[in-house]
């Protein structure tokens, strides 16, 4: 996918900016007792406040105002000791409120940023303008019934943080970076769960293009995507779309669009609302909101090690790759897992460990290392194997494979089945003595001059050895007797 998009009139630069929908972890909802948790039956987490019962009162949870200060904190925001709530009013059948209560002039979380990762590996800062805090609506069903619709408002009063990026992104794959490293953080933050079929983490895109470096064009915001992957292909469709029409001469209504997935395509949903249209104002129900800047600290202290500083560490303590660090730190027990069987062992040998033997078998199988057959310990068993010579490092891939099948340890799989690799010189000169003697014509034409024949032999002495000997000891010994 490129950057830019050719028309008939130049090259054309995308102009993105990501609204994200975060679900708050929390036990209850953001303004009342009942569980917030998903995937229950249709109306069974539902107080008579999230039904919007007249003359009920929202209490605040403040366990979801911690969530907000927390994620706000991991991404590199200014938290705000005073927040207002306010009502943004709309009619929709799955509101039972007439409003949803946000946060709009004066919002919990202002400023931030995300460091994205660029194709080239330079790294890009991308602008937060605000997270804020609101509730979440219900979900109207219209095929259940071929008369009526249905409305569950289970979700209906969850705690929501919307995330507002500024308008910094310049290409698909940078809005899918961002949105990755957003899930990843909000998941080591333990503040949403970053489930974005399930819809815990929704998508808006605000897509416009321009000539590089010119003026900001007329957006539209594209709703509601569910996986890194539409939003890419949406965001590509539309600025496609922008671009057919500016080129014929038109301009762009701003407007709120939809993506239909099975189309590829992007379709108009309703001309955009101002700010005006929905009738902000303080909700008269709550007090502003005021937090003690001691309370903000302990929370910053409870953020554990976030992935960009990980990854960061990966590289210039242990000196890892980019892109093996990047592949660590992406969810926090793979890094866990990996730091456990790093400790005290080399670490380079023990990241190709886990990244291309554990976790292609654990792909394979369909699990994360938290099924894993083979633990941090019994990994790092197999690779003090290999460091202390006891065993090839070909051979160690047959016994992980094995561990890995049959749960057993490495050393009883080596005992077992033999396989320790050779190292006794005597040993080692039978088997050469043996291939030597085999192979007389090779040896005269080696000795006759034709080098690359060394390869041969010592493939021939590994066959005859099954892999054991150790390949060190073998091309010693092997080099003193084809030239003695
Ligand atoms: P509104 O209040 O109408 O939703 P905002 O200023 O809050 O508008 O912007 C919403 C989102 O749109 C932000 O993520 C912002 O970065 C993005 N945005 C603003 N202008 C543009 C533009 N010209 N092209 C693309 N995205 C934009
Ligand atoms: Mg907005």
């Amino acid at each position: 996918m490129a950057a830019t998009i050719e028309g008939v009139t130049g090259t054309w630069e995308y102009v993105i900016g990501l609204e994200v929908h975060a679900q708050i972890i929390s036990n209850s909802k953001l303004f009342s007792g009942a569980s917030a948790a998903f995937g229950a039956e249709p109306n069974a987490h539902v107080s008579s406040v999230d039904a919007g019962m007249p003359g009920m009162l929202p209490v605040i949870n403040l366990a979801c105002i911690e969530q907000a200060v927390k994620t706000g904190l991991a991404i590199n925001g200014t938290v705000n000791t005073y927040s207002v709530f306010d009502r943004k009013n709309y009619f929709y059948p799955d509101l039972p409120q007439g409003y949803q209560i946000s946060q709009y002039l004066q919002p919990v979380v202002s400023g931030g940023f995300i460091d994205i990762d660029l194709e080239d590996g330079e790294t890009k800062r991308i602008g937060i303008e605000r997270l804020h805090v609101e509730q979440d609506a219900g979900k109207s069903m219209h095929d259940q019934d071929p008369l009526s619709s249905y409305v569950d408002l289970n979700r209906s009063g969850v705690g929501l943080m919307e995330i507002v990026s500024q308008p910094d992104m310049r290409s698909p794959e940078e809005a899918a970076d961002y949105v990755r490293k957003l899930r990843t953080i909000v998941r080591y933050a333990g503040t949403c769960d970053g489930n974005m079929q399930e819809g815990s983490m929704r998508v808006d895109a605000n897509v416009s293009v321009r000539k590089p470096g010119g003026e900001l064009g007329t957006r539209c915001e594209i709703k509601n995507l569910n996986s890194v992957r539409f939003l890419q292909r949406a965001i590509e469709f539309e600025a496609t779309r922008q671009i057919d029409i500016l080129e014929a001469g038109g301009s762009i209504d701003q407007e709120t669009r939809l993506f239909d997935v099975g189309r590829n395509e992007t379709r108009s949903m309703r001309s955009k609302e101002e700010a005006h249209d929905y009738r902000y104002f303080p909700d008269p129900d709550l007090l502003p909101l005021r937090i003690e800047q001691s309370w903000i600290d302990g929370i910053a202290a409870q953020i554990p090690e976030l992935p960009a500083a990980k990854r960061d560490r990966f590289m210039s303590e242990f000196g890892l790759s980019a892109y093996d660090a990047g592949v660590l730190v992406a969810e926090q027990e793979n890094a866990d897992f990996y730091e456990a069987v790093a400790e005290g062992r080399d670490k380079k040998l023990a990241a190709n460990w886990v990244i291309s033997e554990l976790f292609g078998q654990l792909n394979k199988a369909g699990k994360g290392v938290e099924g894993s057959p083979v633990s941090a310990d019994a990994l790092g068993e197999l690779i003090d194997l290999i460091t202390d010579d006891t065993i090839s490092g070909r051979i160690a891939k047959d016994v992980f494979a094995d561990m890995f099948e049959t749960g057993k340890g490495a050393a009883a799989i080596v005992e077992e089945k033999g396989l320790k690799q050779v190292t006794d010189t005597g040993a080692i000169e039978a088997v050469i003595d043996e291939v030597m003697a085999r192979e007389t014509e090779k040896v005269a034409e080696y000795r006759g001059g034709k080098d690359k024949l060394f390869g041969f032999f010592i493939g021939q002495v590994m066959k005859a050895s099954g892999g054991k000997v150790n390949p060190k000891a073998v091309n010693e010994i092997l080099r003193k007797k084809l030239h003695g």
